[in-house]
């Protein structure tokens, strides 16, 4: 039989059968162990893998299309990135954190921002567009308090298995909640002095919220800060950067203040004020791993080698798969060759 885990305590490996026809109908889970062979061989299971089942135990595990290491989740259909437009305040910063750790490990991305409701300007819907449409990643502007645009949130969903991402208190477990309201995923009131929700999730676990949506609950991400990848690679996870990286003068080129550098040249053209300043920042925390590398003199490998297939962007959608089939080739050669 082929399942896919959805949960996993210790030793205890909880499974979902898929049915071939319907890979997105959730069954009731099964407990299931694992081969004894499967554990000498190190063989690490995740939260989202497909694997094969007999008798109770864990057979075999089917190739991951991707992952993240922690918190260890597998074959993620797409991360949905959720804001606030207020309370708290949509922080830039965050945002692109949220999409180049996605883009690091190849993951389609989408972005929501809930709390519509209250703001009373059109200003930053505008900015947000203007930033993030070019790049080609879908925007949904939401109110889970007031019903807004939750039927587009839902086909968003539909068919897939999601991790919701994003600060606390910005609404993930109210949108959750729309998806199904007889699903009920407690939401916290967000502490008026922290600005801050509380988050329970402890364990990673799928959800199955409605018979075609399936979330991935995680703890939140542990570390976002870009302190695992080399300076010159941080570009890699820009898409406005791609069509000019290797046009600068050095190779090695920050596009911070080179010269030669055909990105600060043509800077205001090529990408926002908000975003070249979240690349700034990641290049500095990036910084620190390459004192790190120098002084130990290793890489520490935290990126998943697997070649990620299947990368959908809306626009240019040919030439963008394209090239950054060719970013993820380069970033693993570069790793392999070291
Ligand atoms: P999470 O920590 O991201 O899961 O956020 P929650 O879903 O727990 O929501 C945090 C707080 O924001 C709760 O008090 C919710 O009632 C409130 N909230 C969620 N969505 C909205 C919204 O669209 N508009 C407003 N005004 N409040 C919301
Ligand atoms: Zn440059």
């Amino acid at each position: 039989m082929r399942a896919q885990v959805s949960k996993i305590h210790s030793d205890f490996y909880y499974v979902s059968p898929i049915e071939v026809t319907d890979k997105h109908c959730v069954k009731d889970s099964i407990e299931c162990k694992i081969r004894e062979v499967l554990k000498k061989q190190d063989e690490k299971i995740y939260v989202g893998d497909f694997v094969e089942v007999e008798n109770g135990y864990i057979t075999k595990v089917l190739d991951r299309k991707n992952y993240i290491p922690r918190p260890s989740v597998a074959n993620i259909d797409q991360i949905i990135i959720v804001s606030a437009v207020k309370e708290p305040d949509l922080d830039f910063l965050q945002l692109n954190r949220y999409i180049s750790f996605a883009e690091y490990y190849g993951l389609e991305v989408k972005l929501c921002f809930n709390k519509n409701d209250l703001s009373s300007d059109d200003s930053l819907i505008e900015k947000v567009f203007s930033i993030y449409e070019p790049l080609g990643y879908d925007i949904v502007f939401t109110s889970a308090l007031e019903g807004f645009e939750l039927d587009t949130f839902q086909e968003i969903m539909e068919g897939k298995t999601s991790v919701l991402c994003g600060q606390s208190g910005v609404g993930k477990s109210s949108l959750i909640n729309s998806l199904n309201p007889e699903f009920d995923l407690r939401t916290k009131k967000v502490s008026d002095k922290t600005q801050r929700g509380t988050h329970t999730t402890r364990h990673c676990e799928i959800m199955a919220v409605s018979d075609k949506i399936r979330i991935i609950d995680t703890p939140g991400f542990s570390n976002l800060k870009f302190d695992f990848l080399m300076p010159q690679d941080v570009g890699k996870l820009f898409r406005e950067f791609q069509n000019h990286l290797g046009t600068c003068k050095y190779q090695d080129c920050l596009h911070i203040h080179e010269d030669g550098c055909s990105i600060i040249n043509r800077k205001d053209e090529i990408i926002s004020p908000e975003r070249y300043e979240s690349y700034i920042e990641f290049v500095k925390e990036s910084k620190l791993y390459k004192d790190r590398v120098k002084t130990q003199g290793k890489k520490t490998e935290t990126r998943s080698k697997q070649t990620h297939n299947k990368t959908t962007v809306k626009i240019n959608v040919n030439k963008r798969q394209g090239s950054r089939r060719k970013l993820k080739q380069d970033m693993y050669k570069e790793l392999e060759d070291e």
